[in-house]
């Protein structure tokens, strides 16, 4: 079965030049040009695999309805790319941080986007292939089931923060810089700079906060991250 992509974007040409490169791509497409509809869909039980969103829209922004959508329980683990025309640093941050997975700058190629897409259902949709139960101390993952627990307990974490966690709890106690984090988690392909590394352990440490075992992921001052109980 093909992934299901959902693209926000309110211009109407930029939203089916997207659509037609995505289904030329073999993806399932579904469009809309507001959030409101999107939330439609998705109450209709439009189950999409990711969402393509535009940062740009009239009423609520991309970052407006990313927010929003990581605090339905139902799509809050669906990845998002951001489409920006924004290149600052900081805007691109700001999208992380309101829950993004990605983001595109525009202009960008087909080719380039298409690459991202890929990127990120690969390292969301390729933790459901093996099964197994990773444990350490008080976590336990169940990688067939993309389950994460602690003490018992549920936790429910974005694709890129669970992605960083199954990859902490299979080398536990490694000391990893930024650029390997990001060859091992996002994958050598894509282009992401350093300090996205940081927003996501941020995000990882915030919410296994609740738990008291966020001092699990340990900052190793100028050599990057590892992850232990100890
Ligand atoms: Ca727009």
């Amino acid at each position: 079965m093909s992934a299901k992509v959902l693209i926000l974007e309110d211009e109407r040409d930029i939203r089916e030049m997207l659509a037609f490169c995505m289904e030329q791509a073999g993806y399932e497409v579904e469009q809309a040009a507001t959030a409101e509809r999107v939330f439609g869909l998705l109450k209709d039980g439009f189950q999409p695999d990711l969402f393509l969103v535009d940062w740009m829209l009239p009423g609520a922004s991309g970052i407006e309805f990313t927010k929003k959508l990581k605090k339905d329980p139902i799509n809050q683990n669906c990845p998002v790319i951001m489409l920006t025309a924004r290149g600052e640093e900081d805007d691109r941050v700001q999208g992380l941080e309101a829950g993004a997975d990605d983001y595109v700058v525009k202009p960008f190629s087909p080719r380039e986007l298409l690459a991202r897409v890929q990127a990120v259902l690969r390292r969301t949709g390729a933790i459901n292939k093996s099964s197994e139960q990773l444990q350490h101390g008080d976590i336990s993952i169940d990688t067939a089931g993309h389950r994460v627990t602690i003490g018992g307990q549920e936790v429910h974490l974005g694709p890129t923060e669970y992605k960083i966690l199954h990859f902490f709890m299979s080398n536990i106690g490694r000391v990893y810089s930024r650029s390997q984090l990001l060859d091992s988690v996002w994958g050598q392909q894509v282009v992401v700079e350093e300090r996205t590394v940081d927003v996501h352990i941020r995000r990882l440490r915030k919410a296994l906060a609740p738990y008291q075992v966020e001092s699990y992921v340990q900052t190793v001052r100028g050599s990057g991250y590892r992850f232990s109980s100890k």
